[in-house]
């Protein structure tokens, strides 16, 4: 064995970075391996990629060939090869390797193996069942996809701030709050969203964003809520309602054009056909919500003006769409207490929601909020909230209180939605549900 050193990246051979015939040194683990008429094929990974790499019993000893062939899956190796464009390889290329550097040998038996094998036994193993390729892509572009809303917001002129996940006041109704033992103290939630420190804040900055993980007692099994999830919000002061939708609509466009851009293959291994993202231009279309409710009803399932959409209702309402789009004007009775009421219209609020199509449903969900004193105590105490709790905030209406807006952006709603998945679990390393904190 040699000390092997220089050791490249599978994912820039994949790009062709090396000449036919090169020399290389890889290091991974054996993700696949068979063996045929003297020649051994393992699949290795690496982190960037997986690339086929053969050893030919005539270009290696021996002693070699038949250690590596005793070697059990996922044990981690170091490997020095000549790579060869091979289309008959997946990826279109191989290593075919000459020598072999250090081992760190497995346990025999690896758990995740490549027949079927049921969700709870692959959520139990989470730990190993995140090495699989497709979660590998899914990461890979979760990583890009957040890269790229934070370059899009330094272009657009927004500070990133951090708000605290330890709060005492619910912002988003008190059904989903967890509560935490903080010391000596009662009544001290985990944040169900930045919100009310986000109004603090703009008095500060101006424009800005947050993406931090939010919180919520989700007390049903559905395909689309965690109980933790990470939520990119913005808040914009001097802010309409038709202007965060125009920036909500130029975020998710540049996200989704960013990845069919730099990452089409994984897109597209993954299960979305890359050019659906390069094509979805600004603006999305709009409708009312009393529209909504119309769709629904002419499509014979029950709801009620003044009901909130669940899954029944939003899943055939979004097949009738192709791009998301934009639900304008909820009913006053279904939006927490910080939404401003339509000044025209007392009963619905200044609100909006964007649905992803093909029967994701909600992606967003924001507004204009209401920046008057009095309004605002109103607006709590017809909530059922005691004013007291929120004392700070309310606070804020008196000190250059200006009109303004922001939403919040589930990141696992909508990467689920542009890969094209059908659970939301598969966005998230370590997903934690109503039945799920381990591992
Ligand atoms: P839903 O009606 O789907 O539960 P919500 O109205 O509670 O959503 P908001 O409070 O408006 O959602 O939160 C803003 C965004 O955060 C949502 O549009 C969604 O993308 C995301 N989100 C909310 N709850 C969850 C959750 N439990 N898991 C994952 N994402 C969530
Ligand atoms: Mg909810």
């Amino acid at each position: 064995m040699v000390k092997m050193t220089g050791f490249i990246d599978v994912a820039d051979i994949l790009k062709g970075d090396n000449e036919d015939g090169a020399e290389v040194k890889v290091r991974g683990w054996i993700y696949t391996s068979r063996s045929s008429g003297g020649i051994q094929f393992l699949e290795l990974r690496d982190g960037s990629g997986v690339i086929q790499c053969t050893l030919n019993k005539r270009n290696i000893d021996a002693e070699t060939f038949s250690r590596v062939e005793k070697l059990p899956l996922e044990t981690a190796l170091e490997m020095k090869g000549k790579v060869k464009e091979d289309n008959r390889a997946p990826g279109g290329w191989e290593i075919r390797v000459n020598e072999i550097g250090n081992v760190y040998e497995s346990k025999l038996d690896y758990p995740i193996v490549k027949k079927e094998q049921g969700i709870e036994f692959l959520m139990d193993n989470r730990h190993l069942y995140i090495r699989e390729p497709k979660l590998q892509n899914i990461f890979q572009i979760r990583a890009k996809f957040l890269q790229a809303a934070r370059d899009w917001f330094k272009e657009n002129g927004y500070t990133e701030v951090q708000t605290p996940m330890f709060m005492t006041a619910s912002v988003e109704g008190g059904s989903t709050l967890f509560s935490v033992e903080y010391f000596e103290r009662k009544g001290v939630y985990l944040s169900q969203s930045w919100q009310l420190y986000a109004e603090a804040l703009i008095s500060s900055l101006g424009k800005i964003y947050t993406i931090a993980p939010s919180f919520r007692a989700e007390p049903s099994r559905t395909r689309r809520h965690l109980s933790e999830f990470l939520h990119m919000e913005l808040e914009e002061p001097w802010s309409t309602l038709s202007d965060i939708q125009n920036s909500g609509d130029r975020l998710v466009c540049h996200m989704a054009n960013t990845l069919a851009e730099v990452m089409p293959e994984k897109v597209k291994a993954v299960g979305r056909d890359p050019d659906y993202l390069a094509s979805l231009k600004a603006p999305f279309p709009k409708i009312t919500y009393d529209e909504a409710v119309e769709i629904v009803q002419s499509k014979n399932i029950e709801m009620f003006w003044g009901d909130d959409f669940g899954w029944q209702q939003e899943g055939p309402l979004t097949e009738e769409f192709e791009t998301p789009f934009w639900v304008v004007g909820y009913p006053s009775g279904i939006k927490p207490f910080y939404h401003m009421p339509d000044p025209k219209r007392a009963e619905v609020t200044l609100s909006s929601d964007l649905l992803a199509p093909e029967g994701y449903g909600e992606i967003i969900g924001g507004g204009q909020r209401v920046h008057n004193y009095e309004q605002l105590y109103q607006r709590t105490l017809d909530d059922g909230l005691d004013p007291a709790n929120y004392a700070w905030y309310m606070d804020l209406r008196k000190w250059g209180t200006v009109p303004h807006s922001g939403f919040g952006l589930g990141v696992e709603r909508v990467l689920m939605w542009m890969l094209k998945l059908d659970h939301i679990r598969d966005t998230v390393p370590f997903p934690r549900d109503m039945r799920r904190v381990y591992p």
